[in-house]
């Protein structure tokens, strides 16, 4: 009864199809110039990825002209979208009964054939897995058979009578049997059951009026929100679909999806005027911009009339454990910054739903980047603990605070059951405080967003709360904005939450795909060091163009690789391919602005130099003093502060200071004036400190020491490592040792140790001439051949130091975690994020391990340990598999942690570069700086231009007279910090700023320099306008 006609096959559906080569993704331009050929339903079409454009003809059949509502049928169990035939994308389409609907226009009831098109997209809503288990690698091979392109008349009354008997079901169902709500819920069933009459049209006009006794006589319209009879809403519907912007598909795909499932959106609220729809990523928003302009006015129409809402402020839903803080401050600058320009305001809410985890720093920027919410729900996953609150206000590292709310239905892609509904209510952790909630729906991940399904239940259960009550009254028609701007009115009242939203699960996404990660690391580095010099050379040289729009490209291509699947390691191979792409061109940019850059100056980067001709480049904020090898043959000291330092004659030390030696079967010692290290069997069984007087390693346990473990998840392979693995840990012994290096400035051993008959580790352990004044350290470098399955590898620290608690650098500071498992919320940290350094300090003395490419760690009494690689094999089944260069570090260091650490960090991630030629051309001195008595937990991180300069604005936002340079300066060790920033540039006013650059206040500036005092762990940005 829920047809009232069907016209299928010729003539009222004609059928043609082009079948696009390989993977290619035309345009519907180009697809519309190819011949198409005949096709019918029960045609397969594939094989995966591929794509199949079909010109459909359809000629309504004078019997269903009067029809109350017309559809298209459409489903291939896989992706598509409807086209006009002059080339509109009007809405998307997904397979197996998700989205199968197109409403006919009116002007198809005249009799005559109409054109339209439908793009068919060879993959499902979650890609192309095999069988039934989404996160397994995706089958090549897959085939998609048309099962139905009909045009359907629909009996609205059956419809609607469908939905009416599934929610009063779930009423029947859900509600408690002491209730009389449920007891009414289910004689209605009982009732409406009763009249039901097969084949008479009539008998679902009398159900549906049984049904209005429960629901009221308003659900069939957006009236039923209208209703005012003194109750307050309690839940907040707000539409929304998480696209990721790649996952189980590629970034290609991601682009199509999100012009079918906002395009769905639009057509939605044309039928629906009580659905509002929020909607993040700005990348997202750019790609529909740049490849469907017909979609990008649909919806720029539909967010000036307030229903689509632009939220999250950020480039992409991104991963927040491992960017830098830098990155995070660009997620936000290059994400508010597209919203203003296309939309004409800022975000105010910060949008994570499904991010794995959130780092301690995150309410300070977000806040520094205009937005004082933030929402997600992700800890609702946690696999030990279960987070206590729903609404909360959450602080950050310095203080800063935002009003977080975590949607207790638990889910950012809710069906809009009754019983989402209902644990809106039920599963609310704060209602001591506020009972509000919001209710987060729409199909999602692979997109989709809300189906008129949705829309027809969220209005029967607001008409069950108005009627019969006991379910929370639900409201539609608010923004995330509007809900956000009621609790901010408590904000006083609720509770805190201090520190990192540490995320119980996928903790193996801080190791998984190594050389992702590694790129992230060094695109950080090396755009943190351009924008630097071509800042520097910008103010110089007036001729020099700002590369701009390479710096934009460059960073967004970090910033989407950042995304919540992409960088954490969670994606099929394909992604992977891809990113690698997205990380040569940034590096291949990069290259090209600093050969321009050194061009300027005057310089080239070589890879061997005399001391006479050399400079080493150092982009760090601080004055340097290292040996760097200039040559095969010859070292020298590179002493300053840069840019450009100048070279000296190394003097070789005394041989009895520093030197290599093997003082017995396998056994080594590398000594210099500060460190004395003993290599037996492969590992460090000696650290001695002799500045110090302190030996580093407990007696009779080993450093170095490469150990594996079984890494058998439950299900989330390349997500999780489970605390279980833990009891698998084997040591792995190490083959002979020799030493390989004997240099005046550098001494060096080499272990090979095999891991199994493919895998094997070839490991460096060197030791530097020490330079007075600088902590020095035991570097290693490894190279990995990795083919294993399933195997956690990591290389373990045992020191002599005791605290409860360790230190890990995170964006913009360190969070300190517990070495122990007193309490289950202790256990659960057993593996976490580090960036560049982890510390393991007490009183007066400490050890701090360095790492180039790796996030993952874990400290558990006195052992330390480095996660370096993963073999999880879905949804990739190649991750990790090859070749891995990784270096790492031991710094030990008289005091507690401190700045040698941080500093050492730093300079272990940004070797000095060599440069020669143009010897008194180039700056010796930097242009801007912190004097040096400034406070030395103070770092100045990032020096660029200003967004809107003249000389530098691409025009998005309106420009801004003159030049100016952007400086972001923040207290890296928790403690209150004075400095003065020094410049030799002519600049006429200083300017406190927020992220996204707006002067905030003027800052007293006098004879070149500037005073700043930061509290702990305060990020601060300030705008030198120049002269
Ligand atoms: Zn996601």
């Amino acid at each position: 009864m829920m047809k009232e006609g069907v016209a299928s096959g010729e003539p009222h559906v004609k059928l043609w199809v082009w079948d696009a080569p390989d993977q290619t993704r035309p345009t519907f331009d180009e697809a519309v110039k190819h011949e198409f050929r005949k096709t019918r339903v029960g045609e397969w079409f594939g094989p995966s990825w591929s794509t199949h454009w079909f010109k459909v003809v359809l000629r309504v059949p004078m019997e269903l002209h009067d029809s109350r509502l017309l559809e298209l049928h459409w489903d291939a169990n896989n992706e598509g979208m409807v086209w006009t035939h002059d080339g509109k994308p009007l809405q998307g389409l997904t397979g197996g009964g998700e989205r199968v609907e197109w409403v006919l226009p009116k002007e198809f009831r005249d009799g005559k054939e109409h054109t339209i098109y439908v793009e068919m997209a060879c993959n499902g809503m979650f890609g192309n897995a095999p069988g039934g288990d989404s996160i397994q690698p995706p089958d090549p091979n897959k085939y998609f058979k048309l099962d139905k392109a009909e045009i359907v008349a629909v009996n609205p009354d059956a419809r609607a009578l469908w939905v009416d008997i599934w929610i009063i079901g779930d009423a029947a169902r859900e509600f408690p049997q002491d209730s009389w709500e449920q007891h009414r819920a289910l004689k209605t069933c009982n009732e409406i059951i009763e009249a039901f009459e097969l084949g008479n049209k009539d008998s679902l006009k009398t159900c549906r009026k049984i049904a209005e006794s429960y629901f009221g006589s308003d659900v069939n319209s957006a009236k039923v929100y209208d209703i005012k009879n003194g109750k307050e809403p309690i839940v907040f519907g707000i539409g929304h679909c998480h696209i990721d912007s790649c996952w189980l598909w590629p970034w290609a795909e991601t682009k199509r999806k999100v012009a079918r499932s906002w395009s769905n959106q639009c057509d939605l609220m044309d039928r629906y005027p009580e659905l509002n729809f929020a909607c993040s990523q700005a990348q997202q928003y750019k790609w529909l911009k740049q490849l469907y302009p017909y979609v990008w006015e649909r919806v720029k129409k539909k967010v000036a009339e307030g229903r689509f809402h632009p939220i999250g402020g950020s480039w992409v839903e991104h991963d927040t454990n491992m960017p830098s803080g830098e990155s995070l401050v660009r997620q936000f600058l290059y994400g508010q910054r597209f919203y203003e320009s296309n939309f004409g305001s800022r975000c105010q809410t910060f949008w994570l739903p499904d991010t794995f985890g959130y780092s301690s720093q995150l309410p300070q920027l977000c806040r520094l980047a205009g937005m004082n919410r933030f929402l997600t729900q992700k800890l609702s996953w946690n696999n030990i603990n279960k987070f206590p609150h729903t609404t909360f206000n959450w602080v950050a590292l310095d203080g800063s605070q935002v009003i977080c709310h975590m949607p207790p239905a638990e889910t950012y892609t809710a069906e809009a059951h009754f019983g989402d509904v209902k644990r809106s209510l039920s599963q609310h952790k704060s209602m001591d405080q506020d009972v509000t909630s919001l209710l987060v729906f729409g199909k999602g991940d692979g997109g989709g967003g809300p189906t008129w399904q949705h829309l027809e239940k969220l209005r029967r259960c607001r008409g069950i709360s108005d009627n019969v009550g006991l379910l929370p009254r639900v409201h539609m028609g608010n923004s995330v904005d509007d809900f956000f701007d009621k609790l901010e009115l408590k904000a006083d009242s609720f509770v805190t939450w201090y520190g990192e939203l540490y995320f119980e699960l996928h903790r193996g996404t801080y190791t998984t795909q190594a050389n992702n990660k590694r790129n992230n690391r060094k695109a950080e580095t090396v755009l943190r060091d351009l924008e630097l010099l071509a800042t520097i050379v910008s103010i110089k040289n007036k001729s020099y163009k700002y590369p701009k729009k390479e710096f934009d490209d460059m960073w967004e291509a970090v910033l989407l690789c950042q995304f919540h699947d992409c960088l954490p390691g969670s994606s099929i191979e394909m992604c992977y391919d891809d990113s690698d792409e997205m990380y040569d061109m940034v590096f291949t940019t990069g290259k090209k602005i600093m050969d321009d850059i050194c061009k300027q100056m005057g310089v080239s980067e070589v890879t061997s130099t005399s001391v006479p001709d050399g400079m080493a480049l150092n982009t760090l904020p601080w004055e340097r003093k290292e040996v760097v090898e200039i040559s095969e043959s010859e070292a020298a000291v590179a002493c300053g502060e840069g840019p450009f330092m100048k070279l000296s004659y190394f003097n070789p030390p005394l041989t009895a200071e520093f030197h290599a030696r093997q003082v017995g079967r396998d056994a080594f010692v590398l000594e210099n004036t500060q460190l004395k290290v003993q290599v037996t069997g492969g590992c460090i069984t000696s650290l001695y400190d002799k500045v110090a007087q302190r030996e580093v390693i407990p007696e009779g346990q080993k450093a170095n020491q490469y150990v594996i473990f079984d890494d058998k998840p439950l299900y989330w392979q390349a997500w999780d490592v489970e605390v279980y693995h833990l009891d698998t840990r084997r040591e792995l012994p190490s083959g002979e040792t020799r030493i390989s290096e004997s240099k005046p400035h550098r001494v060096s051993v080499t272990t090979r140790t095999d891991i199994s008959k493919e895998s094997y580790i070839e490991t460096v352990i060197s030791l530097s001439a020490a330079v007075d004044g600088e902590q020095s350290y035991v570097e290693v470098s490894s190279r990995v051949e990795w083919h294993e399955t399933m195997k956690f590898l990591k290389v373990e620290f045992p020191v002599d130091v005791r605290n409860t608690e360790a230190s890990y650098e995170t964006a913009f500071g360190i969070v300190k975690r517990p070495t122990h498992y007193n309490t289950s919320w202790d256990m659960a940290k057993f593996e976490v994020c580090c960036h560049k350094f982890a510390d393991l300090s007490e009183h007066g003395y400490g050890v701090s391990i360095l790492n180039d490419s790796k996030y993952g760690f874990a400290t558990v009494g006195n052992l330390m340990r480095l996660s370096l690689l993963r073999s999880p094999k879905a949804p990739d089944a190649h991750a990790d598999m090859g070749t891995h260069h990784i270096r790492w570090a031991i710094l030990p260091h008289s005091g507690s942690l401190g700045s040698t650490t941080v500093r050492k960090a730093y300079e272990f991630n940004n070797p000095l570069k060599i440069l020669s030629g143009g010897a008194g051309v180039a700056v010796s001195e930097r242009p801007v700086k912190l004097s040096s008595d400034s406070d030395k937990s103070l770092v100045l991180d990032t020096v660029k231009r200003g967004e809107d300069d003249e000389d530098v604005s691409r025009g998005e936002l309106p420009t801004e007279k003159g030049r100016s340079v952007i400086l972001r300066i923040y207290e890296s060790l928790g403690g209150r910090a004075r400095g003065t920033v020094q410049t030799t540039w002519d600049v006429k006013k200083v300017s406190a700023t927020n992220l996204l650059e707006d002067e905030l206040e003027e800052v007293a500036f006098e004879g070149g320099k500037f005073k700043v005092d930061l509290k702990p762990f305060e990020v601060a940005t300030f705008k030198l306008q120049l002269a």
